[in-house]
């Protein structure tokens, strides 16, 4: 039987390679290190899964992201229109709040998927299944090229082990692959470099957000949107469904990691202490109802390993410049780069996590009509 190729990465890029390579009729094994699919998506529900909550992305933009918008159509969900309609806030850094009446439209709109962003995932992962085998809780620690093959370390729950592939396709961010995985033979320093200094988006981040009995700040004339220069939330959105039945705001925490977390210097503030200032923030700035929601959750990325390098821990000055990368060119038969970080049209956003593993897959599966040779099988192993 022909070696897999493997797709390391269950995030939206590897699910979607996954998809793509399955598609056009290869055979597919995909490797994620959490237990869980979606990588930086990730939406919990207080009550149930219909009302879940973005901790990771929350929108895409139709206008500017027709890969997300295809998939959003393909996969039969629904999407919605972030909700903008009323006053802004603007918070001074001495707690001062300024109601801005907004008179523009947001352009492009940004959107929202009912259910949440995992919508995406769960949609993808139905169509894989039985189809493409996907192994979770198994992180990927070596990459070795050999004559017919990459060769993989695996480790998992039980312990180690190895897997061959025919080719590979690696979604997983650059700065994360310089820091966790092993190549064989090694990469130049350059090249290693280069991935070093490339900042997985928004991987320094973390998100807050708070479900209220009801949209008691649309009840006062607030859309729920608000800049704040004193936190620590720096910018707060509406976070309600598209039905009203889940009323909830979400925010950006401004603080740094080192303060939030502690990671760097010792000693952090805490998630719970995060909660409190929160709350204490949006009572000053929508109201007393603020401080008594039904539910909070804070979501950490500088926390989570299988997203924040330790150079990730750094605020990001501006959206860094992104770019499809390169393998030396031992590997250029056996290895496809993808992943958001991997895209020079969107970087950063789904959009690029789409568009990278399309772009991954087109050229791999070009390389295989070209080179039937590469499409090595298990008995051809010439393992030293
Ligand atoms: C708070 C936040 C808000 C955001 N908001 C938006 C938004 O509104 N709109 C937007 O377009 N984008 C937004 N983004 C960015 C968006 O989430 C990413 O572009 C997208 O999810 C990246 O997908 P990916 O598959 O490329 O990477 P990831 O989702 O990071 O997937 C990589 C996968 O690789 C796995 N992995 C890591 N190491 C290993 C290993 N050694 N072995 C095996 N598996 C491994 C990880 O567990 C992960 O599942 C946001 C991100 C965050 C964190």
């Amino acid at each position: 039987m022909s070696l897999p190729i493997v797709v390391i990465g269950g995030g939206l890029s590897g699910l979607y390679a996954a998809h793509l390579l399955e598609q056009a009729g290869q055979r597919v094994l995909l490797i994620e290190a959490r237990e869980r699919l979606g990588g930086r998506i990730l939406s919990r529900g207080h009550a149930d899964d219909r009302h879940r909550l973005d901790l990771g992305p929350s929108w895409f933009w139709p206008a500017m992201n027709p890969l997300v918008a295809g998939l959003v159509s393909t996969l039969g969900l629904d999407a919605f229109a972030q909700h903008t309609q009323g006053a802004a806030a603007i918070e001074g850094p001495d707690g001062q709040v300024h109601r801005q009446q907004v008179t523009w439209q947001q352009s492009p709109a940004s959107y929202r998927i009912a259910g949440g962003m995992q919508r995406l995932i769960e949609g993808l992962q139905t169509r894989l299944e039985g189809k493409v085998h996907i192994l979770t809780g198994t992180r990927v620690a070596s990459l070795k090229l050999r004559p017919h093959a990459v060769e993989l370390d695996l480790q998992d729950a039980f312990g180690a082990w190895t897997q061959q592939a025919a080719q590979v396709v690696l979604t997983i961010p650059p700065r994360l692959t310089a820091q966790d995985l092993q190549m064989e033979p090694t990469w130049p320093p350059q090249l290693v470099q280069q991935m070093r200094d490339t900042p997985s988006w928004m991987a320094g981040q973390a998100k807050f957000v708070a479900v209220y009995p009801r949209a008691f700040w649309r009840e006062a004339g607030w859309s729920g949107t608000a800049m704040s220069h004193r936190g620590p939330l720096a910018e707060i959105h509406d976070a309600s469904d598209a039905s009203g039945e889940t009323a909830a705001l979400f925010g950006f925490v401004g603080a740094t990691p080192a303060y939030r977390t502690g990671i760097g210097i010792g000693i952090g503030i805490g998630q719970d202490a995060v909660t409190r200032q929160a709350l204490a923030q949006l009572q000053r700035i929508f109201g007393e109802q603020a401080g008594s929601p039904l539910w909070t959750a804070v979501q950490d990325w500088a926390e989570e390993p299988l997203t924040a390098a330790a150079s990730d821990r750094q605020p990001l000055a501006r959206h860094p410049l992104y770019d499809a990368g390169t393998v030396p060119q031992a590997w250029a038969q056996r290895l496809w780069l993808a992943g958001t970080e991997r895209s020079a049209n969107a970087g950063g956003y789904l959009e690029g996590a789409l568009e990278s593993a399309a772009l991954a897959v087109q050229e791999l599966l070009a390389q295989r009509s070209r080179t039937p040779g590469t499409n090595a099988s298990e008995h051809e192993r010439t393992l030293p």
